[in-house]
């Protein structure tokens, strides 16, 4: 009986009552995410930067299907005072925050010698000190019910290295060490933290990567992408954000209760190489 890790969950009281904010939640593996803690029954923060309109469609639509209580928010998490804003209206909303997936990034290729120096700051403040704002403020939160899952969406580039990504590489090398120091101090509330280290994702993230690679191989996008991953990874195939949606997902579970502090690559062994 081959169930799926979602079909075991609904079996279960599955995420019923817990609240979960998944940053950058609007595209790509966040948006994935977003579906299958809503499909376990998780009321949700939707995030990230798309129109008031968009964020309000997407609020009704997850409320409709899923029938929880969603938050639509728009804070650009580049801002601290947006991220404290973000938080507080959690509070006011639900009173309780119990999962949090720090998604939200941004990529940027050039060498490090021409690398822009708004662009580094860019990166270090979304992929890296936005996830420590955001854990500082709802860690408290958490401790409230003894409970908390924290999954950092990092990359295979918190473990090794790619030219042209020197802020990139640094933010996720940061992220994976944060999740360490948090792993070990929240693991006496109940609270686990971890990081999730994906290769090549099918998202909108890598569209430019794939375009200029195409221009500078003289190559059309298919060929492109797949030069680009097989570069990288022994197996041939970018993965799905649905795939990273179920490792968060297996990660919120009580049978993951035991892993914290890990960094857990879905790479095409890209790291293994
Ligand atoms: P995506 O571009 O599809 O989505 C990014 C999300 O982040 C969007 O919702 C966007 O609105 C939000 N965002 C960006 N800047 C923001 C800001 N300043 N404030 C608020 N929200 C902001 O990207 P994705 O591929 O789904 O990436 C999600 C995460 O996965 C990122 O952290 C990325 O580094 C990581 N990742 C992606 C890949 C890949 O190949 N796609 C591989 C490894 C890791």
């Amino acid at each position: 009986m081959n169930l799926s890790l979602s079909e075991q969950l609904s079996g279960s009281k599955g995420l019923k009552g817990k609240v979960a904010l998944i940053t950058g939640s609007t595209s790509g593996i966040g948006l994935a995410a977003a579906h299958m803690l809503a499909a376990q029954g998780a009321n949700l923060v939707i995030h990230g930067l798309v129109s008031k309109d968009e964020g309000l469609e997407l609020k009704a639509e997850f409320e409709r299907i899923y029938k929880i209580d969603v938050m639509f928010s728009d804070a650009n998490i580049a801002e601290t005072e947006q991220i404290d804003q973000l938080m507080s209206n959690i509070k006011i909303e639900f009173s309780r925050l119990d999962i949090v997936v720090n998604n939200a990034g941004i990529q940027y290729t050039e060498t490090l010698e021409n690398f822009p120096r708004d662009k580094w700051n860019a990166i270090i403040a979304i992929n890296l000190s936005a996830a420590f704002h955001i854990m500082q403020q709802a860690i408290p939160l958490m401790k409230q019910h003894n409970w908390g899952r924290i999954i950092n969406i990092a990359s295979v580039h918190g473990l090794v290295g790619s030219a042209k990504k020197s802020a990139y590489v640094a933010a996720k090398h940061g992220l994976v060490g944060l999740t360490k120091v948090a792993a070990i101090e929240e693991a006496p509330n109940g609270i686990t933290v971890n990081a999730i280290c994906p290769g090549w994702v099918e998202t909108p993230l890598i569209n430019n990567q794939i375009e200029d690679f195409a221009k500078q191989q003289g190559t059309d996008i298919e060929t492109a992408k797949h030069k680009l991953i097989t570069n990288k990874q022994a197996l041939p195939v970018m993965a799905k954000p649905e795939q990273i949606g179920d490792l968060i997902l297996f990660l919120c579970s009580d049978t993951a209760r035991s892993i914290t502090g890990s960094s857990l690559p879905i790479d095409g062994a890209w790291t293994a190489l």
